[in-house]
């Protein structure tokens, strides 16, 4: 299928980008690597007048690790996160997460910034910023803002970020510790039928901090608050965990669709959990 006419805007800066944003409105789109939204342009489902392409603002592109903040550009693509040695060192459950998303193809052209600003819940990016607690920084027309990656999803592809605004990076701490991103898909290159981040630090036998997220498994990403206080001042035992799954599961809303009906997925987000939870008991 093949798109309706559209005018393409290739801006090479933030400011230009906001200053056409503000000049279409509702008209004009920015596309990152395209993956989600040239879809559901072919398909007719979104009627854009306006393109505005990010591909040529190079302040968006990059990862940068700075005093134990790493930054990563909206821009930066899914290949690049995988291929960075430092930032797997730094947070080394990106790169898990990160080989879990469709295939090569799509990782070398889908962004970061496309991922975690289309709100679309079986992206596996939110979910992990929930675990990463992750920052998300925004430019529009009055300047830049921070929103918490856990305070930015209102609802399925509605999110804190205001039309006339655009992501330019995330932010988090380097992470150490036990991490890990479970992911359970029918097949090769899928999203997920249900998918965990956990992040897991054990100061000597006792649970000293740990994070638990849900990908697709509501229609926001999902921070398990509730299966964090379990862990949390634990030796993170067997009776522990099935008590952290319990509370995880308990937190999440699945909907029945192609990939199973509720009650099916709820017993897979039971499994994916209590993996990821091990994992990272087992590396921390
Ligand atoms: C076959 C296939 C399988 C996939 N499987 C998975 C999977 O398993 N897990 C997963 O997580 N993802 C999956 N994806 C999605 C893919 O990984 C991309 O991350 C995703 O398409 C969005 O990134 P993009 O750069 O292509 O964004 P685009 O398609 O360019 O943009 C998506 C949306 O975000 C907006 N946007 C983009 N960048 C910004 C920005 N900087 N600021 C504000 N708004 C912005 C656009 O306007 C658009 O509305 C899959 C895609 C395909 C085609």
């Amino acid at each position: 299928m093949v798109p309706g006419a559209f005018n393409y805007h290739r801006p090479d800066s933030v400011d230009g980008v906001v200053s056409l944003l503000g000049e279409w409105g509702d008209d004009a789109r920015v596309i990152a690597g395209g993956h989600s939204l040239i879809p559901v342009m072919k398909q007719r489902l979104t009627d854009i007048s306006h393109l505005i392409d990010l591909a040529g603002v190079d302040v968006l592109k990059g990862i940068s690790i700075d005093g134990g903040t790493v930054t990563i550009g909206a821009m930066t693509t899914q290949h690049e996160l995988i291929a960075s040695d430092t930032l797997h060192v730094a947070a080394p459950i990106i790169r898990e997460a990160s080989l879990q998303i469709a295939d090569p193809q799509v990782r070398y052209v889908g962004t970061i910034g496309g991922n975690v600003a289309n709100g679309d819940p079986a992206n596996d990016m939110p979910g992990l910023m929930q675990t990463l607690d992750a920052t998300y920084h925004l430019a529009g027309p009055n300047g830049v803002r921070t929103v918490a990656a856990r305070e930015f999803y209102e609802a399925a592809y509605f999110t804190a970020r205001e039309d006339d605004e655009i992501l330019t990076a995330v932010s988090f701490s380097a992470t150490s510790g036990g991490y890990a991103y479970e992911k359970q898909k029918r097949k090769i290159g899928d999203y997920a039928t249900a998918a965990a981040g956990v992040l897991l630090t054990m100061d000597g036998n006792v649970c000293s901090s740990a994070s638990v997220a849900l990908t697709n498994l509501s229609d926001t990403p999902v921070y398990c608050e509730a299966a964090v206080d379990v862990l949390v001042g634990s030796s993170v035992d067997d009776a522990v965990i099935a008590e952290a799954v319990k509370a995880a599961v308990d937190a999440s809303d699945p909907v029945a669709d192609t990939r199973g009906p509720v009650d099916f997925k709820k017993y897979v987000a039971g499994v994916i959990v209590k993996r990821a939870i091990h994992s990272a008991r087992s590396r921390a």
